[in-house]
């Protein structure tokens, strides 16, 4: 079954033509970072602009690479929730249009869920049930995968995601948005030791997460070694940065797989392509005897072919989106179907 799959959440405009879930025949991601850098991070209204004069493009390219025509697409799969809305709802309708236009189903995706569906692209056997962390530029949680369509929040964080720590400490350190992939170049020539950061605890929850006071700490850091007029030693502090966000999400993941039993972990999301964050994850999986499902660095960040994969679990299970079906902003991943009803 052919699946094109349509992902505008936040500034990537993307579209996949994808088989049953996993051959992906087609991947084209046109990035605005470029632009939004020049303001140090997305502006919504920038995002939604470029979609609207990218979208078809995209999807055109998206078949062309698959050498596949529309009329033998069999569903349209597109990022409904959650993120930007006017990013959201470009794609949205754009999707809407094309399944009206064409008589195709039209199959709503959560992109979270789409993010770990990333990994059924990259690993065929990972079946549900299993556990997995998903860590990206908006969203830090830790997710019991019930099945292919149903999840369950086991812990998250209470305030920043850990991409956003990443890139506000990169920002600190003087480095472009988005920051992460820089402090992961950075910290290779680092010691991880090199300052003594916190480590936020959370009351109430053991899985659940915090990063605003890492972020704060080093804020604060860097603005005490100006005002001294020391310089920071930036290798070491990327590196200490990197560090405590892997230590803290591999923590909780695997005291969540251990406590919950499960044996087999995902990770998913643009922190997962971090250096540190997959060394840390591998280590502890290794020692606890688990296994550890990764998308490759390529499936990390947002993309259509994981809206295509998870799309198609989507239109197994029946999911469908008509004329009506609307973006939203905000929307927690255990709370898809209810909303689709
Ligand atoms: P969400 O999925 O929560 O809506 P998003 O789509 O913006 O947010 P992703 O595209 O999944 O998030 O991930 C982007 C985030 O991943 C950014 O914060 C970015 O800095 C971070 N990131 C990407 N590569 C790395 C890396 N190598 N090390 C650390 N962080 C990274
Ligand atoms: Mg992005
Ligand atoms: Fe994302």
């Amino acid at each position: 079954m052919y699946i094109l799959g349509i992902e505008s959440s936040c500034d990537e405009t993307a579209a996949s033509v994808a088989v049953d879930g996993r051959d992906i025949r087609s991947n084209v991601v046109s990035s605005q970072i470029e632009e939004h850098k020049l303001y140090g991070g997305v502006v919504p209204e920038i995002a939604s602009r470029r979609h609207c004069e990218n979208v078809l493009g995209v999807v055109r390219q998206a078949l062309r690479d698959a050498e596949v025509t529309l009329e033998q697409i069999d569903a349209i799969a597109v990022t409904y929730a959650p993120g930007l809305i006017g990013a959201l709802l470009v794609g949205v309708s754009f999707a809407k249009g094309l399944a009206m236009a064409t008589g195709k189903p039209l199959v709503p995706v959560h992109h979270i869920s789409g993010h770990i569906a990333a990994n059924y692209i990259a690993h065929p056997s990972l079946e549900p049930p299993y556990l997995c962390l998903v860590a990206s530029g908006g969203h830090s949680h830790i997710i019991e995968v019930r099945s292919h369509t149903e999840f369950r929040v086991i812990g998250r964080t209470r305030d920043d995601a850990a991409g956003e720590c990443f890139d506000k400490c990169a920002r600190v350190l003087g480095f472009p948005y988005p920051g992460g992939v820089h402090i992961d170049r950075a910290a290779r020539e680092g010691n991880p030791e090199g300052y003594a950061l916190p480590r936020p605890t959370v009351a109430g929850s053991a899985y659940d997460m915090s990063f605003s006071g890492l972020k704060t700490a080093v804020i604060n850091l860097a603005h005490n070694a100006r005002q001294k007029g020391e310089s920071l030693r930036s290798a070491d502090l990327a590196a200490s940065v990197q560090h405590r966000i892997a230590g803290m999400l591999t923590e909780k993941t695997m005291a969540a797989a251990r406590d919950l039993g499960y044996r087999a972990i995902a990770a998913a999301g643009g922190v997962c392509a971090n250096t540190g964050v997959r060394q840390a994850l591998t280590e502890a999986c290794d020692k606890a005897g688990y296994t550890l499902y990764m998308p490759p660095l390529s499936l990390c960040g947002d993309n259509g072919a994981m809206i295509a994969c998870q799309g198609y679990f989507n239109y197994l299970a029946g999911m469908r989106g008509g004329p009506e079906l609307n973006a939203i902003a905000t929307l927690s991943i255990e709370d898809i179907g209810e909303r689709l009803k």
